[in-house]
């Protein structure tokens, strides 16, 4: 069994057995594994504090053929994210970050980009980021880089651009215009296209002044929601506890 090494962002972990600790953990090369982490919840173990959610560190384990599980043999702690747990609506917001990454990445796929957007983000709430404005920011990054984020300037069916609202279509693959819309129920409006072209142009925001008003962020919040809901056919679990 040879002895692999990555970096990774602890997702989550959970209690299992006496002593140890079952950790999903996104790694920069090979994307969602879990593994057992021996004698973690022993006082003073050799996992020390690297084992915090949305740790940042370097995992070292050995893998058995067939096995889903793998063996975590030591941690070191890169980046600690320790404080965003701190206060209780930063906490909920990464839990729900974190949530949405093992739900939509398929385990074991390698997802380069989306590992750095968890990273930029998680910094960016260090240094006092907008959480409102930093979550619908790393919804739409989620939907873009799965490939389910519609256009949303054009018409899906007349192609003509959209200059004031349209409706989301059915299977939230596009927007129709007012005339094309063979279902009105999920009205979007110019904001959200908007919104996410600023998005994909621009660095998460740190502290200052936000581009985006609380009421565009509010309506951009909705829609983003519906998508991210039906891909998923669930509610996340984290949903209702986000500020
Ligand atoms: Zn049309």
């Amino acid at each position: 069994m040879p002895l692999e090494q990555t970096e990774a962002i602890v997702l989550r972990t959970f209690k299992v057995g006496e002593q140890d600790k079952i950790v999903a953990f996104f790694s920069k090369e090979r994307g969602i594994i879990k593994g057992v982490a021996k004698g973690a919840r022993k006082f003073s173990n050799r996992f020390g504090s690297s084992l915090e959610p949305l740790s940042l560190i370097k995992v070292y384990y050995y893998e058995k053929e067939g096995k889903e599980l793998v063996t975590i043999s030591n941690c070191d702690l890169l980046e600690s994210f320790f404080e965003l747990q701190h206060d209780l609506d930063t906490s909920f917001t990464v839990s729900y970050f974190a949530e949405l990454i093992e739900e939509f990445s398929p385990s074991r796929a390698k997802n380069d980009k989306l590992f750095r957007l968890l990273l930029s983000l998680l910094r960016t709430l260090k240094k006092g980021g907008d959480l409102n404005f930093l979550t619908r920011y790393f919804e739409v990054w989620v939907l873009k880089i799965n490939g389910v984020l519609p256009g949303l300037s054009r018409c899906k069916k007349c192609h003509k651009i959209l200059t004031h609202s349209g409706w989301l279509s059915p299977k939230k693959d596009g927007v129709s215009c007012d005339s094309c819309a063979t279902q009105k129920k999920e009205k979007i409006m110019p904001d959200l296209g908007s919104f996410v072209q600023w998005v994909r142009k621009n660095p998460p925001p740190e502290k200052g002044p936000l581009p985006f008003s609380a009421e565009q962020l509010g309506t951009i919040k909705k829609a983003l929601n519906k998508m991210i809901i039906f891909h998923l056919e669930k509610v996340p679990k984290t949903f209702r506890l986000l500020p």
